[in-house]
Order: C-alpha cells, then sequence, then structure tokens
C-alpha cells in the first residue's frame, strides 16, 4: 500500500469485502472445513494457500502480520506467541547445530540468555560483539559458519542506536543476512528495512500492543535478502525439504520463502502461534501506534531534559539529549524521535534508588517496559537481583541503572512525581 505509515496503520493487512465486519474478525477456531480430501491435501503439500490448523496459521493473525509487514515496507510477515519466539524463529530458521552467527552484546537480557545459553546448548554458537566497533574491527569476528547478524535498533535497557547500515554492511560483505529487532523504536520511528536490514523482528508486547494486554511477537522479511546467491550456506532454503515432498523454498517461494519456511517447519513443530484473541489487541494497538509514538517521545524529551539539569541525578541515558553518544544515530536513524525509554543513575547508588522508587505514587515499579503508562524498573533490585555490585558492573549494568519507560499522561505530573520522590531521598 503506497501510504503513509498512520494510514496503514489504520488500513492495512485486512480488506473487508461487501457486507463484511469492519473490524478484524476473531477467527475463535481451531480446524477449517473442506469439501474434499484432496482440498486438504492439496494444503498439506503447501500446493493451494488455506488454513486447517490453527497451530500453523489463523486469519485474524495474518491480517495483523499484514499490516504491520506493510507498516516496515516488508514482503512477509508472521505473528509469534512472544518477542522470545520471534527472535528464536528468526535466527532458527537459517542457523543449525555447527553454525555461528554475530549478535551487539548491547541486547534485551532475554535474548541474550536465549543465544548465549540456550541456543548453545542446541549447537548454535554466537559471537557477542560491541556495535560501536568500526565495520573492519567487527569483520574479524565472522567465521565461514556465520549464518547471519543480529543487533537491536534501539538497545533494551541501555539505549544505544545501532549504526543499521555498518550492520548491514558486515552482513552483506558476508553473504548473510541482518536481522534486527525493531521493539523500542517501532516502525513508526524508524524502519530498518529502508537501511539496509533483512529481517524485522518485534516483541508485540511493547509499545505495538502499547496498553499491557498481550504478549507476543512478530517477525518480517523484507524480501530482499539473495538465499540463492549464498545457495551453500543455506541448504534449509536452498535444497529440497523432504518432510515437504522436495520443495525448495527459495525457489518455489521466492520472497515468502524464508516465512514459509518459517511456517511449514517451526510453526509446525514448535507451535508458538499467537492467540487469535491476542492477535485481536495487537491490531487495537496498532491502530493507534502512529499517534502515540509521538506524543511517547515529546514526553519523554521534557522529562529526559529535566533529569539531566537536576543535581540529583548522577547520569543520564536519551539518545533526545543533544550531548548524548547516540545523539546522531538517534537523529540519522529515527530522525521523529527515538522511544520513551532512558535510564539514569541517582546519586548515592542502591541504597537511594530503593528509596526514590519506593517513593514514587504515580509512576509504577513493573517488569515492563514501552507502554502507554510510565513505569520503571531497578535491574540490581528486580531483574539481576542475585548479582553483587561487582558482577553488575561486568555484566554492563550499574547498581545504580533505572531504566525508565515513559507513557501517555500528562509530562508534568511524571515529573511532579519525579521531583516529590527526588526530595525524599
Ligand atoms: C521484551 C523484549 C523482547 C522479548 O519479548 P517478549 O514479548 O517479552 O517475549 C525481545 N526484545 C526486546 C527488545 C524486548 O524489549
Amino acid at each position: 500500500m503506497d501510504k503513509k505509515i498512520d494510514t496503514i496503520a489504520l488500513h492495512g493487512g485486512y480488506k473487508p469485502g461487501n457486507g463484511e465486519p469492519r473490524q478484524v474478525p476473531i477467527y475463535q477456531s481451531t480446524t477449517w472445513k473442506y469439501a474434499t480430501s484432496e482440498d486438504m491435501g492439496d494444503l498439506f503439500d503447501l500446493k493451494a494457500s488455506g488454513y486447517f490448523y490453527t497451530r500453523l496459521q489463523n486469519p485474524t493473525n495474518d491480517f495483523v502480520a499484514n499490516k504491520l509487514c506493510e507498516m516496515e515496507g516488508g514482503a512477509a510477515a508472521m505473528l509469534t506467541s512472544s518477542g522470545q519466539a520471534a527472535n528464536f524463529f528468526a535466527i532458527f530458521n537459517i542457523c543449525e547445530a555447527g553454525d555461528h552467527f554475530i549478535t551487539s552484546s548491547s541486547i534485551y537480557g532475554g535474548t541474550y540468555n536465549l543465544f548465549g545459553v540456550t541456543m548453545k546448548k542446541m549447537g548454535i554458537d554466537c559471537t557477542f560483539v560491541d556495535q560501536d566497533l568500526p565495520l573492519e574491527e567487527l569483520q574479524k569476528y565472522v567465521k565461514p559458519n556465520t549464518k547471519c547478524v543480529f543487533g537491536e535498533t534501539i538497545t533494551n535497557p541501555t539505549c544505544c542506536v545501532l549504526d543499521i547500515e555498518k550492520f548491514a554492511a558486515l552482513a552483506h560483505n558476508n553473504g548473510i543476512p541482518l536481522i534486527m529487532d525493531n521493539t523500542f523504536a517501532t516502525p513508526v520511528n524508524c524502519r530498518p528495512i529502508e537501511f539496509g536490514c533483512d529481517i524485522v523482528t518485534h516483541s508485540t508486547t511493547k509499545y505495538i500492543d502499547g496498553h499491557g494486554s498481550s504478549v507476543g511477537g512478530a517477525i518480517i522479511d523484507s524480501g530482499n535478502f539473495d538465499w540463492m546467491a549464498s545457495a551453500e550456506k543455506f541448504p534449509g532454503l536452498t535444497t529440497p525439504d523432504e518432510s515437504y515432498h522436495g520443495l525448495t523454498y527459495a525457489t518455489a517461494f521466492g520472497k515468502g520463502a524464508y516465512i514459509t519456511k518459517a511456517t511449514a517447519q517451526l510453526m509446525r513443530d514448535f507451535g508458538c502461534i499467537q492467540s487469535p484473541q491476542n492477535a485481536y489487541y495487537i491490531q487495537l494497538g496498532l491502530e493507534s501506534l502512529a499517534v502515540r509514538m509521538p506524543r511517547v517521545c515529546q514526553n519523554a524529551q521534557k522529562i529526559a531534559e529535566f533529569l539531566e539539569s537536576d543535581d540529583r541525578i548522577a547520569w543520564i541515558k536519551y539518545p533526545g539529549l543533544k550531548g548524548d553518544k547516540y545523539y546522531d544515530l538517534g537523529q540519522k536513524y529515527c530522525p521523529n524521535g527515538t522511544c520513551g525509554v532512558m535510564c539514569f543513575g541517582i546519586k548515592g547508588g542502591r541504597e537511594q534508588s530503593i528509596k526514590f522508587m519506593d517513593s514514587l505514587e504515580l509512576v509504577t515499579i513493573a517488569t515492563h517496559v514501552a507502554d502507554c503508562k510510565t513505569m520503571l524498573l531497578h535491574p540490581a533490585s528486580h531483574t539481576h537481583r542475585q548479582l553483587s555490585d561487582e558482577q553488575l558492573k561486568e555484566a554492563g549494568i550499574p547498581a545504580d541503572l533505572i531504566r525508565f519507560s515513559v507513557g501517555l499522561e500528562d509530562p508534568d505530573d511524571i515529573i511532579e512525581d519525579i521531583k516529590k520522590a527526588l526530595e525524599k531521598i
């Protein structure tokens, strides 16, 4: 659809026919009925497209995936049950035991664990790299069995902006795709495909849902990566799949090859499908995403500037601040705003941080981020509480780091709440 993102957010993906519901219908059905055995057989052979069992595909999910696909400027997309499932599928669709990939080390903790512990147990090795290294340095980590490069547009929780074009060059110079988690920027603030990214993932749990209602994930393929040009690296896509009667995805499905394979093999075997009910909530969130993101960024900018000017704040990281290390990359890749998440430290360290958090009234303490309500988390007291200050330092998370996620409230009310809490420390 050749429209602006605000319009696609409302009209993309689902095109009701005459007399059909205006809002995306929820197909609350596990299964579909067919007239003949052959009709059904053709679906199993991937000769015809259609629905037969919701573990693989459901029309509600597909409407929502297609909307997100249009918003990202992709060619094909799928929903998953969570962001974790999306990142796992995105990599596992092209990596198997004995393969290797490169990832920025500044990624979401859950993804770090998935890559560094669980996927390692499956025989898939990865190298965590400093994403700010120059291209020549990054190249040194590429091995003959390296199958992709991974990063986050804006990292959770450290708010670093990735140089997408540099990572795309690293990937493409080596005949492999770039996969990016675009959760924090959302397609409203950045469309990584426009800068050379091949595959985009999301935790739709965050801004896309926007209202803390449903855990979910998505994978969007640009369709731009030429699998056949690196055929020997990606046998799963470029040689016949015995579990599908010798069908070769890259030649049979063109720009839809990667998503078809992920659906036909990974969804079939792992079953991390989104529920159509949750897909519906995600769709409601998508409809207002393009209105919410500018307001979230405007609020965050005001709060970041307030925090930066307060003596009780030891340090702050927000790419919207002029002095921030990532200001220029933020301007380049997210000219309309980055996201609503920032992190900062309070003078006095861990103890004062706890006092500050406990004194807030409007801002909630929650293991969630990128929501319409303002919330915060203190990794040293919550997600990383088993670590000593020394271990926290090694993990790159200072003991005083507070992850602060700005929502849609009136920013003056948020600032008032912060001021009152700061007075108590
Ligand atoms: C939350 C998050 C995830 C994991 O998503 P879930 O929906 O919680 O499984 C992955 N990547 C990023 C950047 C996240 O913020």
